[in-house]
């Protein structure tokens, strides 16, 4: 979706810092860190939330989450720990609808979150 922001991204047409990318997948440095590490972990195809994954998605999704274990283990917080988000709609407070994995790391998170 041209309109789209992480698109964009994925596309290269809008700069990032980019931690990981391949066939399907892109992570960049999130532009409004809420933690030491915050990276978003996006699959390069247009799906707007994790409501939107369906069975064919299995491996994609497979993929997603072993890419936020090696970027959390990439930036030194593998022991320390780290939280996979992902936010979806209003209540959870999503912005952007084209689905992501929040890597948030490096300090102690709160829990339940607010
Ligand atoms: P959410 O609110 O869960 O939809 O998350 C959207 C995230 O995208 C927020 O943490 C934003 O800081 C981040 N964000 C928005 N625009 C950009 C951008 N151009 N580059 C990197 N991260 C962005
Ligand atoms: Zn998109």
């Amino acid at each position: 979706m041209s309109d789209c922001l992480f698109c964009r991204i994925a596309a290269g047409s809008i700069p990032s810092n980019l931690v990981y990318q391949d066939d399907q997948i892109v992570a960049f440095e999130d532009i409004n860190p809420q933690a030491p590490v915050h990276v978003l972990v996006i699959p390069r195809r247009h799906i707007p939330s994790v409501a939107d994954f369906t069975g064919a998605d299995a491996n994609l999704l497979g993929q997603m989450v072993d890419a936020c274990v090696k970027i959390a283990r990439q930036k030194g917080v593998a022991e320390s720990g780290y939280r996979i988000v992902t936010n979806t709609g209003p209540h959870a407070g999503q912005s952007v609808f084209h689905v992501h994995f929040h890597v948030l790391g490096g300090r102690h998170l709160a829990w339940p979150p607010g």
